[in-house]
């Protein structure tokens, strides 16, 4: 299915109304990164550096940390890599690390909370990321925000370290971004600050979905429950495109549902330019956003907003089926 994709390689994600929306990957490992050049990536929209942790028996040094930073951002020739700081906790749990024993754990002491909580091993990651990056430009990413003052927080800290770092002799990335994962609602209502002061935005899908509509992603009897066409979804989903572009930030996509084709194009017709997705969607993705006018799919989702429908589903399915 693959070779089917494979003259869209080097073809941008066009759609017919002539918007392009960048399409990025996700990775976690390094034999993700030869899909880099495969897949036709522009480039690396979300690292799960957790992976690497996962799949020790113990938390690896820093300088093997930062070997494997460096190695990425190698593979990667120039291309953005947005590396995630450690999301643990929650469905993540570290083998040596001491569980603890949470009613909720994917409500509860992980991601950026326990990287504020436990300085120690956050400022470890962020030091072995500026020396993995040696000089070449660095995007860190803290996962789970759920308010400005741990954006603030979290952001201190990294410019704090590459300070100390320069300080110390080693060399200063040639740029700096610090962004934030959306993925709790109240984020997104968060001050315009928070806006004004974020280097970039990016849609954790996954876990936005599950708070916003209150429903265990890892519950088999309720993950699939609420459709991410879902009507209050996407006007959500829109909202927060909206006051990124308000404020200039660039706002990016990088659940799973960035690789569904028709979430894609929904996504993309709410107003979203940059979505991130697992490599083998890239080429399905592009395939199904050149076919379509964004402004027509923007359409149909109004319309079916208006109607009084659940989710927009049947509407594009409807529309797909006579437009393509
Ligand atoms: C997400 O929540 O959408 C996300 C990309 O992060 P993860 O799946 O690793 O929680
Ligand atoms: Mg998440």
């Amino acid at each position: 299915a693959q070779e089917k994709y494979a003259t869209l390689r080097e073809l941008p994600a066009q759609a017919l109304c002539g918007t392009i929306v960048s399409l990025h990957m996700n990775a976690g490992l390094m034999a993700d990164l030869p899909s880099l050049v495969s897949s036709g990536a522009e480039g690396v929209g979300l690292y799960r550096t957790e992976l690497q942790f996962l799949v020790r028996s113990k938390v690896p040094r820093r300088a093997e940390q930062a070997a494997l930073y460096s190695r990425i951002l190698d593979s990667g020739r120039g291309k953005r890599v947005v590396f995630r700081t450690l999301d643990i906790g929650s469905d993540k749990v570290l083998p040596y690390m001491r569980p603890t024993d949470e009613p909720n754990p994917a409500m509860g002491w992980r991601a950026i909370r326990l990287g504020l909580d436990r300085r120690g091993v956050m400022r470890m990651q962020v030091q072995s990321l500026l020396r993995g990056a040696n000089g070449r430009p660095l995007s860190v990413m803290f996962p789970m925000v759920a308010q400005l003052d741990e954006f603030l927080e979290a952001r201190k800290l990294v410019f704090d370290e590459a300070a100390r770092e320069v300080s110390m002799g080693h060399v200063a990335p040639q740029s700096l971004e610090v962004g934030a994962m959306l993925e709790t609602p109240s984020l997104a209502f968060a001050p315009d600050a928070f806006f004004e002061i974020v280097d970039f935005v990016s849609i954790g899908g996954n876990d936005l979905k599950q708070f916003f509509f209150a429903a265990d992603r890892e519950n088999e009897r309720v993950r699939r429950r609420y459709d991410t066409l879902n009507v209050s979804y996407l006007t959500f989903i829109g909202q927060i495109v909206e006051r990124c572009d308000r404020h200039d930030t660039p706002v990016s996509f990088c659940g799973e549902d960035a690789g569904r084709p028709i979430e894609a194009l929904c996504l993309s017709a709410m107003g979203l330019r940059n979505l991130s997705m697992r490599p083998a969607s890239i080429g399905p993705v592009k395939h199904l956003l050149r076919r379509c006018d964004l402004d027509e799919v923007r359409a149909v989702i109004d319309d079916a907003c208006a109607s009084g429908a659940q989710s927009v589903r049947p509407a594009i399915e409807d529309w797909l089926y006579r437009n393509n």
